[in-house]
């Protein structure tokens, strides 16, 4: 059940790196659906002038800020891989800003329904109970390693390592509600979320 802070109907899209997140979302968005990515919403709290920042000059100093006034992204990394209790005081500043700018922008989304891309959706739990829905797009580990391999330039043992920090295919797969596979021809993609946004139309206008 979506808890009162989120809209009516909304669904939860997730699925691991490289599954084709963006790319599903983006289509979505085409058909009239409003995305509220969480990721882009983190970036920004660290950015320059983001809502993090001052909170977290105050929890871990002067240093972590950079002049140009982002999160220095290299120290907190190393700070939060060394020690689990810098990485909850991170947290601690981090999910409440963005739990609150994803409301926000869900509230203020002009769509037809609200699509929150969440990357690990599935690893985090409490999502699954603010959407009414949760949407897995879903490839083969393969597929995903070659995707990322191209996009980004990291060896396969680097998408191999980041892989293993998120849920298995299986383990989302039992998460969702909806499935689009990402397996191929991305050019079956579109009839795939016509069909679902169909769908999600009629929930939406029942507010199910
Ligand atoms: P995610 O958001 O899940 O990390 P993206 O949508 O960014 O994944 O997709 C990862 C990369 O793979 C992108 O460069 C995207 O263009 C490409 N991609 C996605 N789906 C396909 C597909 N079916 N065939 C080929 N390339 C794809």
């Amino acid at each position: 059940m979506p808890d009162v802070t989120t809209p009516p109907f909304s669904i939860g899209l997730t699925g691991g790196i490289g599954s084709g997140k963006s790319t599903v979302a983006d289509l979505f968005a085409a058909r009239g659906a409003s995305i509220v990515d969480t990721d882009l919403i983190a970036h920004s709290l660290t950015a320059p002038g983001g809502l993090a920042i001052e909170p977290i000059r105050d929890a871990f100093g002067d240093d972590f800020v950079q002049a140009d006034g982002a999160l220095n992204r290299a120290k907190m990394r190393e700070t939060v891989f060394a020690d689990p209790a810098q990485r909850h005081k991170l947290e601690g500043i981090l999910h409440p800003l963005i739990r609150e700018q994803t409301v926000k922008a869900a509230l203020e989304a002009k769509g037809s329904y609200v699509i929150f891309v969440v990357p690990l959706l599935v690893e985090s739990g409490t999502w699954i109970e603010r959407v009414s829905r949760v949407l897995v797009v879903d490839c083969p580990e393969e597929r995903q390693i070659e995707r990322v391999m191209q996009r980004s330039g990291l060896s396969k043992e680097q998408v191999r390592a980041i892989m293993q920090t998120q849920a298995t295919r299986a383990e989302r797969l039992i998460a969702a509600d909806d499935i689009v596979l990402n397996d191929g021809d991305a050019g079956t993609l579109p009839a795939l979320v016509d069909a679902l946004h169909a769908h999600y139309l009629v929930l939406a206008q029942q507010q199910i």
